[in-house]
């Protein structure tokens, strides 16, 4: 396993904003000192590229690129009611997909996992628009790096940050070769208000884009329950080439911005889930925004991942056995109605 990583990331200059240096100098602060303490094996740390104006092109369009730069150069400020960008954001939002494309890189080369910790976050940025403190799409950069440069076919993807990726859904809707699948808060609820089960792609993306809006309040009982029933059947039967895993930290129980009911476990969980399935994957860093829930979370997950030490050592995790599906003892039966509608609605592409 390996991270990719640069300082550089801070130049995205946000202050106070909740999308800050913060949430990664203390997720790198924290897997440091478990590195240090033996709790975690020693993973290389390795510097990103950036990107070229090509490698960007192949995702957004010319004019927003060159929004982007000449905003920036201009000093920065609001984009909109949320997305802040400082007189460095540009060089730093091509640093951060250059994070996704090395990182991919890596995995192509032999790492088993690569987790590109950087910000500014992606998902959220469409091929011509910034929003949701997203300049570019890193995701879908790489994904296309790899498409155009190296060959690679089929894609899956899943995003497990609170709100739905809709600039990823939005990239790739149309397109028959990238599952995408997205566990998010239920968009009545909550930004982007995009991101529900009937938005299954488009043309010959049809059933690639699968949508899992959860209820305000779900559990990791809840979330394990409905990924554990699709994540390997989608899998399987797509048959992916390569695997992402989009990491949010923001449907966390502690989360500010989000009103979901997951605890630690769900991390790991996930890590290991993916980890069976995929074999190798790239992970990329999107939301959370609360910095303990960063630093505690991201050791956990990276720890499954490399696996040096059990589960068990983890101060504040009860058993490994808490990781695996625990049955449906308290799955709220919105969860469960949820599982059905969405069975129906991708029995034309996928048996769950
Ligand atoms: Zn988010």
């Amino acid at each position: 396993m390996s991270i990719v990583y640069s300082e550089d990331y801070r130049n995205h200059s946000t202050g106070n904003h909740p999308e800050n240096n913060s949430r990664i100098t203390h997720t790198m602060d924290a897997v440091q000192e478990q590195i240090k303490k033996g709790f975690i094996e020693e993973i290389p740390v390795l510097k990103p590229e950036t990107v070229s104006k090509q490698d960007l092109f192949r995702v957004h369009t010319e004019q927003h690129v060159e929004m982007v730069r000449s905003f920036c150069e201009g000093g920065g400020g609001y984009l909109d009611f949320d997305t802040f960008a400082s007189p460095e954001t540009y060089s730093t939002a091509k640093l951060a997909a250059g994070g996704a494309v090395t990182a991919s890189k890596l995995v192509l080369n032999g790492h088993d996992f690569s987790y590109s910790i950087a910000r500014p976050p992606g998902h959220h940025a469409t091929r011509d628009k910034a929003m949701g403190f997203c300049f570019f799409n890193n995701l879908a950069v790489a994904v296309e790096y790899l498409r155009k440069v190296h060959g690679v076919k089929k894609f899956f993807i899943v995003d497990f940050d609170v709100h739905y990726g809709n600039g990823t859904a939005e990239i790739f809707y149309n397109d028959p070769d990238v599952l995408y699948v997205s566990i998010h808060q239920d968009p009545n609820t909550i930004f982007p208000g995009k991101g529900f089960v009937e938005e299954t792609g488009d043309g010959g993306g049809e059933g690639c884009n699968l949508n899992i809006p959860m209820p305000p309040g779900s559990t990791t009982s809840d979330y394990t329950y409905i990924l554990e029933k699709i994540l390997e059947p989608a899998a399987t039967a797509f048959g992916a080439d390569f695997y992402f895993m989009d990491v949010g930290f923001d449907c966390h129980m502690e989360d500010p911005l989000s009103n979901m009911g997951i605890d630690d476990e769900f991390f790991p969980w996930i890590g290991a889930k993916m980890k069976d399935i995929s074999g190798s994957m790239v992970l990329i860093l999107e939301g959370g925004y609360n910095l303990e829930v960063l630093r505690r979370c991201n050791v956990k997950l990276i720890n499954v991942l490399t696996e040096e030490v059990s589960i068990e050592e983890l101060t504040d995790i009860r058993n490994m056995e808490s990781y695996l599906y625990r049955g449906g003892d308290d799955i709220n039966p919105k969860t469960e109605t949820l599982f059905k509608v969405i069975q129906d609605t991708f029995s034309p592409f996928f048996e769950f």
